[in-house]
């Protein structure tokens, strides 16, 4: 049995070598390496892919967070209601543009910002939410859209991990994730869905205005050259994450069915064993599924109801198996980002959901092999 990795770089890399290195080759030959061809090329071929308007590359998804809040004019003091239950790169950009946070808790069945806890989170400073499309499905977007619309809010759809997810109306229709509200931000960290070999991120708008906007910023805030007309950044993706990224576009379908494939089997696998709780796609898609395209599992969370988790972790290293606690401590228990303001029965689902939940190696490279021995190595653990 291959040796079992988190995240598997290396053997998706070898599959497509060949248009991976001609593809950067070909960079190099024009040595056009910021702002070339290729990330025109890439920025094209994203936006067809999303359906979307505006693809505008940039350096990183927490530049892309940033540069969406600050591309809608949110003012120091104006208040982002977020989850409290991701990555802090999330409410970071928040709080270093001076904006106030407002963490609220999220769903136990999809990980994803709870609706209810949003409603009781508005106030008159409320000027937009970033739902986080946590572990690779889409948070309730027609409720959030709603919710906005009725308090002239801006919606910031945080899509760091669910790049290619579908996300279903109820009406049936579909729409690729990060292209509901105004604007959304992904990242191109080499193990997120589509990664890059090195640092990258998006942002993307169905707004024309907004877009030119957020094109100034990622550079100086330079509309003409060397005329700064707003207070800028500097955040690009290089020519070279641009090639990878061109190179791996057309593949990321078949990498996120990968995925649904591992988890599908995981699901299987796990289907009676009582205290483990499965992840569950939970929007308005063809009904049954505990699996369809809504869902691209950026991660493969599990929830341990009662098993002791250290223990598990421990025993899984003993075996040579990976796995990951995302996330260990909520964001409003972080020292940078606790609040007064903040009460501990609001976050009765993250509190409970930062000590029972589990990610398991998840990648396009997994086989059988491995997951059989990944679950079978789990189970017989809590069967003792
Ligand atoms: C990865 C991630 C980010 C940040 O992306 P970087 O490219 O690492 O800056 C933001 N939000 C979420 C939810 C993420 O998973």
């Amino acid at each position: 049995m291959n040796k079992i990795q988190m995240v598997d770089l290396k053997g998706q890399y070898t599959q497509i070598k060949d248009v991976i290195n001609a593809s950067i080759q070909e960079v190099m030959e024009t040595t056009a390496f910021i702002n070339g061809p290729k990330v025109q090329e890439f920025q094209k071929n994203l936006e067809a892919y999303l359906g979307v308007k505006h693809v505008i590359p940039c350096a990183n998804g927490t530049d892309a967070l940033q540069i969406a809040m600050m591309g809608l004019g949110l003012k120091p003091g104006d208040e982002v209601i977020t989850a409290d239950f991701t990555f802090a790169a999330t409410v970071e950009v928040i709080a270093l543009l001076q904006l106030t946070p407002v963490l609220v808790d999220v769903n136990e069945d999809d990980f994803n910002i709870n609706i209810e806890a949003i409603k009781k989170a508005i106030t008159p400073k409320t000027k937009a939410i970033v739902p986080v499309h946590l572990f690779g499905q889409c948070a309730n977007m027609e409720a959030v859209m709603e919710i906005a619309k009725a308090h002239n809010l801006y919606v910031i759809e945080d899509n760091a991990q669910a790049i290619g997810a579908n996300y279903t109306y109820k009406n049936g229709k579909k729409v690729k994730a990060g292209t509901i509200g105004d604007v959304g931000a992904t990242s191109f960290f080499p193990s997120k869905n589509l990664g890059c070999y090195g640092d990258g991120g998006a942002i993307f708008t169905n707004d024309d205005d907004l877009a030119h906007t957020l094109r100034g910023i990622v550079n100086h805030g330079m509309y003409e050259r060397y005329h700064h007309d707003v207070v800028g950044v500097n955040s690009r993706l290089d020519s070279i994450q641009a090639a990878v990224l061109d190179a791996k576009l057309p593949h990321l379908d078949t990498y996120n069915k990968a995925r649904q494939n591992a988890a599908k089997k995981y699901n299987l696998a796990f289907k009676d064993v009582k205290n483990i709780k499965t992840p569950k796609t939970v929007r308005n898609c063809d009904d049954i599924c505990d699996i369809c395209d809504c869902h691209v599992f950026h991660q493969y969370t599990l929830q341990l109801k009662g098993i002791d988790r250290d223990a598990l972790v421990k025993h899984l290293g003993e075996k040579s198996i990976p796995c990951g606690v995302y996330y260990p401590i909520p964001l409003h228990k972080q020292k940078a980002y606790s609040d007064e303001r903040y009460n501990e029965e609001d976050f009765a689902v993250t509190n409970k959901l930062a000590k029972e939940v589990i990610s398991l190696p998840m990648h396009t490279e997994l086989d059988n092999e491995q997951i059989d021995y990944i679950t079978s190595t789990i189970i017989n653990f809590i069967n003792g």
